[in-house]
């Protein structure tokens, strides 16, 4: 149920909404733009709770969600969320360039790319320390001393840090270190996961499932925000289709249908998209002129060596170049790089 207030409802009488839907042992969640203010209680229907609250003196209307997924819906939100990553906004009017390793291998290896990174306009530092391979025999990540790598060099190029969180267990560990807690496509829909990344403040960057829909993507997002944690960024990263020729199928329409129904920040991955270097800048280009808030792309100072996803990686130089061309895709957009 959602109960939308009038314009010139007081707070008292918000107050008195509220105290209604906690007495029935409910946890109401509360938006408030510019003049409206919207209450939701994402888990009931209830018709006799609507009568009630309808009965409020400063009530417009009282709803019910026409979407299985509800806070992360725009019925709930009509205005675009901007979460705040430290002093980086994700989400506003300016686009968001996170780079760098697939994983992190070493000091040397992450603080070159990161240098590179930093200098070509990138704000957030990405580099795996859990690594979920499809083979055991892949190299798995340098775990909690790949954390203290990516926050040294976090610290040391002003970079803000997203990695990737495997493992429901780990959510202290590795929010001790992130500024960003990814969730990888292959934990899309691990829902003890979700529950624990719900319990948090710090934002997360859900990426959709090879598999999944975009409903389901959303639903994975309304575990995260159900749970207590409004900060959820949104990653198309390319779904699993007949096409054999790129690794994955970018499905860019997923930014406007996502955008239109969703007040989350998206972002794309054009390089678990695409698997090919080759193919990455257009794929970027093309997903912020589709509308996304920023782009995840992996940089690797000396793709040839990498552990993991050499082939995908930008070399720092192509990726500085391609921030160039983004910069007037940006500008053509309205957006700001
Ligand atoms: C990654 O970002 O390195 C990664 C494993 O991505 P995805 O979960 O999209 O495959
Ligand atoms: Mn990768």
């Amino acid at each position: 149920m959602r109960v939308v207030m009038r314009d010139d409802a007081t707070l008292k009488q918000i107050g008195q909404v509220i105290t209604l839907i906690e007495n029935k042992g409910y946890q109401p969640f509360v938006v408030k733009d510019d003049k409206v203010t919207t209450i939701c209680v994402p888990s009931i229907q209830d018709e006799k709770l609507f009568d009630e609250v309808m009965q409020i003196q400063g009530v417009k209307e009282a709803l019910p969600f026409s979407k299985p997924y509800r806070l992360v819906s725009r019925e709930f939100n009509a205005s675009d969320t901007v979460i705040d990553v430290g002093d980086v906004p994700v989400g506003g009017k300016e686009i968001v360039l996170m780079a760098g390793p697939c994983a992190v291998e070493s000091k040397e290896q992450l603080f070159t790319t990161a240098e590179s990174v930093k200098k070509a306009g990138a704000k957030i530092l990405r580099g795996g320390a859990f690594k979920p391979r499809t083979s055991p025999y892949s190299f798995q990540g340098l775990k909690e001393e790949g954390l203290k790598l990516l926050r040294e060099a976090g610290r040391e190029f002003d970079l803000k840090i997203v990695t990737e969180i495997v493992s429901p267990g780990d959510v202290e560990l590795i929010a001790g270190y992130a500024d960003i807690l990814q969730v990888g496509a292959r934990n899309m829909q691990n829902f003890s996961l979700l529950e624990q990344l719900g319990k948090i403040a710090k934002p997360v960057l859900l990426k959709r499932g090879m598999m999944c829909t975009i409903e389901e993507m959303l639903m994975s997002a309304e575990y995260i925000a159900a749970g207590g944690n409004p900060n959820v960024i949104l990653c198309e990263r390319g779904i699993r289709t007949f096409e054999r020729h790129m690794r994955n199928t970018l499905d860019i329409s997923a930014v406007p249908a996502l955008k239109e129904l969703s007040h989350l920040p998206i972002i794309v991955d054009p390089s678990h998209a695409s698997g090919n270097d080759r193919y990455v800048p257009a794929l970027a280009l093309a997903g912020i002129a589709a509308g996304a808030d920023g782009l995840i792309i992996e940089v690797h100072s000396c793709r040839e060596e990498a552990l993991c996803d050499g082939k995908q990686s930008l070399e720092p130089e192509t990726f500085a170049a391609l921030v160039e061309q983004l910069k007037r895709v940006a500008a053509a957009v309205n957006r700001k790089l």
